[in-house]
């Protein structure tokens, strides 16, 4: 560390928890975080100030005006330019801070590209907002042997959870056993937070305070921040729940699953990409397709498109156009997110009138 990292880092530095040998090991240490809306543009923002050295954020979707509220690494301009979120947030936390490495990718983490997205790195934080994708990364990480942290909010509270493969449960051990483990009365919540798919409440249906995201994506950095600043044995074995309308804070014990399916059966389904669909739900009112993993020129589609649809724009990442009510967002890799519409044989065929053509 030389004197202005010294200087930079200071109040840190004295913090017992941490140290000098801390603060040098959170410099070299390297993470990746899976979505940056809510809870990862703040758990993004946390580490880096922190000093984090490496950071990898993988993210699908643009910024939007309802993001605002609590995506806090973007601005009104984001939102006007519809720049791909991962790209706005790769850039905000450059000028944050100029020692960390930071890099954006604009894609979703499926079966077949989790392994080259997520090799290499030492710990995954989960910025997600649906459980598809979470046992996805839990499958990787449990089968790789990569730590992960879970975390969620919606409405008014939230959970997050360190997963240590091997050694505490896993999010299958939560999710997929039918007690999970978890028997006070945040039980209730904790569950809400972590239903599995098609009973879940999320931010698009029943809303989320800003103030739930701080908190939980504060605990989720802490516990970042202890792993890659070397402090393995300080990390928490709870999964810490709270609730900041009702000012209901907990930490459950989550036994582990002797017949977990991912971390004893080693039976990674959703790894091996049998339960991940084309078209997926993405948020209140629209639809998302990733049919066919072809490269898209985007100049060349705009100029097909520019008589047929209104409004056509495209900026270095994403084309975007409407035909009323409906408006189509289509990326360089081929996906594409239909706005206006949760049928998914409507965007299905808009898909193929507008794009496969
Ligand atoms: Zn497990």
């Amino acid at each position: 560390m030389d004197p202005r990292q010294y200087e930079k880092y200071s109040r840190q530095i004295l913090f017992a928890g941490l140290g000098e040998a801390g603060q040098e090991s959170l410099l070299r240490a390297n993470a990746v975080l899976v979505g940056c809306g809510a809870l990862g543009t703040t758990v993004a923002n946390l580490l880096v100030r922190a000093g984090l050295g490496r950071l990898r954020i993988i993210d699908r979707y643009f910024v939007e005006p309802s993001n605002l509220q609590r995506q806090t690494l973007f601005e009104e301009t984001d939102a006007r330019d519809a720049l791909p979120k991962a790209i706005a947030a790769e850039r905000r936390l450059r000028a944050i801070n100029f020692d960390a490495a930071i890099a954006g990718i604009v894609s979703d983490v499926t079966p077949e590209n989790a392994e080259d997205l997520l090799a290499g790195h030492s710990l995954i934080l989960d910025g997600t907002d649906n459980f598809a994708t979470r046992l996805l990364l839990n499958d990787y990480a449990v089968s790789s042997g990569i730590p992960w942290i879970y975390a969620a909010a919606v409405s008014s509270y939230g959970v997050t959870m360190t997963i240590l493969p091997q050694e505490t449960a896993c999010l299958a051990c939560l999710l997929e056993t039918s007690s999970a483990g978890v028997e006070t009365d945040a039980a209730m919540d904790a569950a809400a937070a972590a239903a599995p798919a098609g009973f879940e409440a999320t931010c698009d249906t029943v809303g989320v305070l800003n103030a739930a995201i701080g908190v939980i994506a504060s605990v989720q950095a802490a516990e970042a921040t202890k792993f890659l600043a070397g402090k393995r044995e300080t990390l928490n074995d709870r999964l810490v729940a709270c609730d900041v309308w009702k000012g209901r804070f907990q930490s459950i014990r989550v036994a582990r699953n002797p017949d977990c399916r991912a971390c004893a059966r080693r039976n990674f389904t959703y790894l091996a990409g049998k339960s991940q669909p084309h078209i997926s739900m993405c948020g209140r009112d629209s639809v998302q397709i990733h049919e066919h993993r072809r490269r898209l020129d985007l100049g060349e589609l705009r100029a097909r498109l520019a008589p047929a649809v209104a409004e056509v724009r495209h900026n270095d990442f994403l084309l975007r156009f409407r035909v009323p009510p409906y408006e189509m967002t289509i990326f360089p890799d081929g996906r594409a997110i239909i706005k206006g519409t949760q049928d998914p044989a409507i965007a299905r065929s808009l898909y193929a009138r507008y794009i496969s053509a």
